[in-house]
C-alpha cells in the first residue's frame, strides 16, 4: 500500500519539506508519497480528522497551525507539550500524537555538523518567537551554563528567561538594541539568530542582528533563517573569525526526527541534505 504523509500550511508553497522528505523516503525504499497541503484556519479540524484513516502515516505541521492543532490531538510528547506547539502528528491506528522536533532538531544540528555540545556554555538566544522558544527548551534541558536571551520586544524575552529558569538554568533577558548586548555576546559560546532579520522577504532582509565588532572568533554562530543560505549575520560571523552553521541544518534534522518516528528507520541525512539546498537553489 502506498502511504501517505506531508506538511500543512498556509501559504505552503515556499516549504522546502517535500523535497527533502521524498528524497529520504525514496533512498529508504519505502512506498509513500510526501505531499504539501494549503490548508485554511477553517479547514484544519476536517483535514486533521482525515489523518485518523488507514495508510496515513503522519504529517508536518508549519505556519499558523503548529498551536491550532492541539485540541484534535489523541495525546502530546513532552516537547510538544513544553513547546505548546506541534510540528509533527504522529499517526498509529487512528490516535494522533503530537511531537516537536524543532528543539531536538537544533540539537542533532549543533552536535552532528558543527560537533558543538551546548553542556557548560553560555549561550546567547536573540529572538523570542516560536523558534526562539524551540530553541531555549533544548538549551535549558542540555545544561547550559548560562543563557540570555535578547529580543526587539523585552517582555517576550523575559517570558523565555522564565521558562529557562524554570528548568534550572540561570537565564536572563535584555533588549536587542541595548547597548550591553556587546557584553553578552563577547561571553557567549554560542549565539542562536531566532529572529526574522536577514530573511529574504522578510522585515529587514539586508540586516543581521550583530556585527562582526560585537562576535567572538571563539564562538559559534547559528542563524535559524535559512533562505538565503548565507546570511548577513553569518557573513558577520565569518568575518570575525568565528564558525557558522546555517539554518537549513536545523530544518533537515527536524524532519529527520519526524521521518524516523514515522518509518522507524534511520534517516538518511546526507540525501535529505542534499536535497534540500538543491531545492533552495533551485527557487533562487
Ligand atoms: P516568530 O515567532 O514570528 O518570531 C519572530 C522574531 O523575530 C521575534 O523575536 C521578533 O521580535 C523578531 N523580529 C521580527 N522582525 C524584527 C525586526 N525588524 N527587528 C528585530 N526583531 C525582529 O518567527 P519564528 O517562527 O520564531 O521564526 C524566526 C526565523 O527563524 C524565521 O526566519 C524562520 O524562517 C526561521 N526558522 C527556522 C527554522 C529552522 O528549522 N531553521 C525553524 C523555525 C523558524 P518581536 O518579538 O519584537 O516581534
Amino acid at each position: 500500500m502506498n502511504s501517505e504523509m506531508g506538511v500543512i500550511g498556509s501559504p505552503i508553497g515556499h516549504s522546502v519539506s517535500p523535497a527533502f522528505q521524498q528524497a529520504a523516503l525514496d533512498q529508504a525504499g519505502i512506498n509513500a508519497t510526501y505531499l504539501a497541503y494549503d490548508v485554511l484556519a477553517e479547514e484544519l479540524r476536517a483535514f486533521v480528522q482525515g489523518l485518523r484513516e488507514p495508510g496515513v502515516l503522519g504529517i508536518n505541521i508549519t505556519t499558523p497551525h503548529k498551536g491550532a492543532v492541539i485540541p484534535f490531538l489523541d495525546e502530546m510528547d513532552d516537547w510538544a507539550t513544553a513547546a505548546g506547539a506541534v510540528n509533527t502528528i504522529v499517526a498509529r491506528e487512528g490516535r494522533l500524537t503530537g511531537h516537536n522536533t524543532d528543539g531536538v532538531g537544533f540539537l542533532r544540528a549543533l552536535r552532528d555538523e558543527a560537533g558543538f555540545s551546548p553542556e557548560g556554555r553560555c549561550a546567547l538566544v536573540l529572538g523570542a518567537g516560536g523558534s526562539a522558544r524551540a530553541v531555549v527548551l533544548a538549551l535549558s534541558r542540555s545544561n547550559v551554563a548560562g543563557l540570555t536571551i535578547a529580543n526587539r520586544t523585552l517582555s517576550k524575552a523575559e517570558t523565555l528567561a522564565e521558562l529557562a529558569q524554570q528548568n534550572g538554568v540561570s537565564a536572563s533577558a535584555m533588549g536587542l538594541d541595548q547597548d550591553s548586548l556587546t557584553t553578552v555576546a563577547k561571553e557567549a559560546d554560542l549565539i542562536v539568530n531566532c529572529t526574522s532579520i536577514g530573511m529574504v522577504r522578510g522585515p529587514d532582509e539586508n540586516g543581521a542582528p550583530l556585527l562582526r565588532d560585537q562576535i567572538p572568533p571563539s564562538a559559534l554562530v547559528n542563524d535559524l533563517v535559512y533562505n538565503p543560505k548565507e546570511t548577513p549575520l553569518l557573513r558577520e560571523a565569518e568575518a570575525a573569525g568565528a564558525k557558522t552553521l546555517g539554518g537549513i541544518y536545523m530544518l533537515v534534522y527536524q524532519g529527520a526526527s519526524a521521518f524516523e518516528m514515522w518509518t522507524g528507520k534511520p534517516a538518511p541525512v546526507s540525501v535529505m541534505l542534499e536535497a534540500a539546498l538543491a531545492a533552495m537553489a533551485a527557487r533562487g
